[in-house]
């Protein structure tokens, strides 16, 4: 039998059979010139929108002037946007790289060589969750607690523990003379969108106070005010040694952070870390940019303003559909509802792609919705609308063929 011909693109992507050409603001164009609504943003990605204008007049600006001179010299923007990441987190300091698995492998880097500074060198174990995700690098998938993603690619790499996220004592009971850190998403966000009570993570920061451990938070997806805050953290009442940042961070321009105090950092020599393109001018300018409106007075009220009128409307939905939304699930504009297991994600997902609405799936029959932070209400209004008439075709399919419609099979 002939095989298959091989896609010039690596096929390790399953794609919607969409094509986008332009966007504006919340909305994508394909190249029939038809119009979607991106609940998606890129997977977390684009903070403001398509073709923000500031964020287009900055990039133009700085890609005529420099795009790329190596880490071996001064790079203004970056040591701007540094500034500006110290001075707006609980951090000292910042590593800048170009993916949220690259800012992962920096922290638990940073973890070992803090402990291996202090005579430590045996606590190299970084204690990681069930349902975890943390990117596709080697350490990576074996910090991540879903096993699919490490199927075929064992060993995986030896000092990463799992242990039942949510319950203190069982990270407790895995603790030995060897721990370095905890690592967890304050939103886990791939698995299926599960946010930890303030006083679960709160502690998680007691338990590594009392046995010496650093805390590390990826924010991968939850930083950059995707939760309403500035960082994820900030909903509770303590802060991490360490926290990983990417997705958003420069509007979708590719580059990842690795932010750490002080105390921690101070086992980085020069020469013990690097990367080559790590915060480049384009990508720095891209970053202040996103900064730059992020910080404006008064944008996260506005953020606090769509928040609201999603869960109010998402809330309205769950009652309306109780066939199809088992639970909503999430914070801030990171969330999204878990379906009835009559249906399926990813094909709910498709339905919503033909009716213009983009949204994402996620573990656990989850469909997430990831708005821009510049959505408006009136296109939350828009989203909702087309999610309440595609599940009514969903209602009134399932009581064509049998069911009453509102329980399931
Ligand atoms: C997306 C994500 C990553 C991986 O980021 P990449 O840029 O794809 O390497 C890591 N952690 C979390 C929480 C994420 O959501």
């Amino acid at each position: 039998m002939l095989n298959a011909p091989m896609p010039s693109v690596l096929p390790v992507y399953k794609r919607y059979p969409v094509t986008f050409e332009r966007g504006e603001g919340a909305y994508l164009y394909d190249r029939e010139g038809r119009r979607y609504l991106d609940f998606s943003s890129g997977i977390a990605v684009t903070l403001l929108g398509h073709a923000h204008p500031h964020l287009v007049g900055v990039l133009k600006a700085q890609a005529e002037r420099l795009w790329h001179v190596s880490n071996l010299y001064g790079i203004e923007g970056q040591e701007q946007l540094a500034d500006r990441l110290v001075e707006h987190s609980f951090a000292d300091t910042v590593f800048f790289c170009n993916s949220g698995a690259e800012a992962l492998e920096c922290a638990i880097k940073m973890v070992r060589r803090f402990h291996h500074d202090r005579g430590q060198s045996q606590r190299h174990k970084v204690i990681a969750f069930d349902g975890a995700f943390h990117g596709r690098t080697m350490a990576a998938i074996s910090a991540g607690g879903q096993a699919k993603y490490l199927e075929g690619f064992e060993p995986a790499l030896p000092g990463f523990p799992k242990v039942a996220p949510g319950d203190l004592g069982a990270v407790a009971q895995a603790i030995d003379d060897e721990t370095a850190a905890i690592l967890i998403e304050p939103v886990q966000g791939e698995s299926g969108l599960r946010a930890w009570d303030a006083s679960y993570l709160e502690g998680l920061r007691r338990l590594c106070d009392e046995q010496d451990l650093l805390l590390i938070f990826d924010e991968v997806q939850t930083g950059l005010g995707r939760t309403g805050k500035l960082f994820a953290y900030e909903w509770t009442q303590i802060t991490p040694d360490l926290m990983a940042l990417a997705k958003g961070i420069a509007g979708g321009f590719p580059m990842g952070a690795c932010l750490a105090t002080a105390r921690v950092a101070n086992a980085m020599a020069p020469g013990t870390h690097a990367s080559t393109f790590g915060g480049n001018p384009l990508a720095c300018a891209a970053a202040n940019g996103v900064l730059d409106v992020l910080l404006e007075d008064g944008f996260f009220d506005r953020v606090h303003i769509a928040v609201e009128t999603l869960r109010h409307e998402m809330e309205r939905l769950a009652t309306a559909f109780p066939s199809i939304i088992t639970e909503l699930r999430g914070k801030g504009l990171m969330c999204g509802f878990r379906l009835n297991d009559a249906l399926v994600n990813g094909e709910v997902v498709a339905e919503l792609i033909n009716h213009g609405l983009l949204t994402v799936p996620a573990g656990d029959n989850v469909v997430r919705l990831l708005p821009p932070l510049i959505i408006s209400e009136r296109e939350v209004k828009e989203a909702v609308t087309t999610l309440e008439e595609v599940f009514q075709s969903f209602v009134d399919e399932q009581a064509s063929t049998g069911g009453d419609g509102q329980s399931a099979p």
